[in-house]
């Protein structure tokens, strides 16, 4: 493994290649379909925020709202890594916004300067992530997820990114 090099292309698809089926090649950058999906909700709430003039985010509607929108994406990610269900990108996408606009809350509450509000926000996103690790590790799922990561960041120098067939041999 000494003439193993980086996979950089990792950094923005941060998936290996032997779970490609969760990316989408987009101007010829392979970028994850979740991760798309919270970016895409980062930049609804942002828009929102700055064009709703009544502050929403102090409405105990966004509050609740918060809290539910980051779960519809654990469970997905969750049932789809523990064998439950097969998810698709489509979903990924979806959960994702859902997902970055209760990212983007935290942010929002600080400029607004709602700081126990952005904190309540945070604090309830990690404890989703905790969890999902928690229920990743009790199912025996953490650590084949985890090395198909350590697997897929390396790769020789001759090799070519063909999709997941090619990764299992890995
Ligand atoms: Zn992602």
């Amino acid at each position: 493994m000494s003439n193993a090099r980086i996979r950089w292309s990792m950094l923005l698809s941060h998936h290996a290649p032997a779970d490609y089926d969760r990316t989408v090649v987009c101007l010829g950058v392979r970028m994850c379909s979740r991760c798309m999906g919270v970016l895409a909700g980062v930049l609804i709430a942002g828009f929102v925020w700055l064009h709703w003039q009544t502050h929403p985010c102090q409405s105990s509607v966004v509050l609740v709202g918060g809290y539910f929108m980051p779960v519809p994406a654990a469970i997905d990610f969750l049932s789809h890594e523990i064998g439950l269900r097969r998810s698709n990108n489509v979903i990924r996408f979806v959960t994702g916004i859902l997902l970055g606009i209760a990212a983007a809350l935290p942010v929002l509450f600080v400029i607004e300067g709602s700081f126990g509000m952005a904190t309540m926000q945070a604090a309830w996103l990690s404890v989703i992530e905790i969890l999902s690790g928690v229920v990743l590790k009790r199912t025996g799922c953490l650590e084949p997820y985890l090395r198909r990561y350590e697997l897929g960041v390396r790769t020789l120098p001759d090799s070519h990114e063909k999709g997941p067939v090619a990764n299992r041999a890995l």
